[in-house]
């Protein structure tokens, strides 16, 4: 059996992360695999329930890439990934991570999903943009409290 050499886990920082980071390291482990991060930074929201429309002159980007780029490194030195495989991206998270794995020969994709169904499931999650999109293998990691 071929094994994997090179593992991207992608990560949103949400509360399940650990689940899916917990499961892209071992796999890296028994393979004995270089493992690399990528996050995306998606469009921002322009209006927030709670605050109102946010004014289209505010730039909130920089912001936004230097506050993930602080979570990036944090979750960079808990798995032991060095900053030279940390990749943070702006655009579309599915093609922004399939784009990020082709371009460092990328033989797996760890992403989570929430196996959602019914309209969710019609309109895609990020892992079934992953795996339609990716060239190669993807680990699609079933989160718990589904
Ligand atoms: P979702 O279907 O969008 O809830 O996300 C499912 C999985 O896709 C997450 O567990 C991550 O592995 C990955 N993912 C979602 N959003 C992003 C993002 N902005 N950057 C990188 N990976 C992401």
């Amino acid at each position: 059996m071929n094994h994997y050499k090179n593992i991207l886990l992608a990560v949103d920082f949400s509360e399940h992360g650990k689940q899916v980071s917990n499961k892209a390291q071992a796999i890296a482990e028994q393979n004995q695999a270089q493992l690399s991060l990528v996050h995306v930074v998606e469009n921002l929201p322009v209006t927030d329930a709670a605050y109102g429309p946010i004014p289209f002159d505010v730039d909130l980007t920089q912001d936004w890439l230097e506050m993930s780029k602080q979570k990036l490194i944090k979750l960079g030195t808990e798995l032991s990934v060095p900053e030279q495989r940390q990749w943070l991206e702006l655009g579309s998270a599915k093609l922004e991570i399939v784009r990020v794995a082709e371009e460092n020969s990328v033989d797996l994709i760890v992403v989570g999903s929430h196996g959602r169904h019914g309209l969710a499931l019609l309109l895609g999650s990020t892992a079934n943009g992953v795996l339609h999109h990716a060239k190669c293998d993807v680990l699609a990691v079933r989160l718990q409290d589904d």
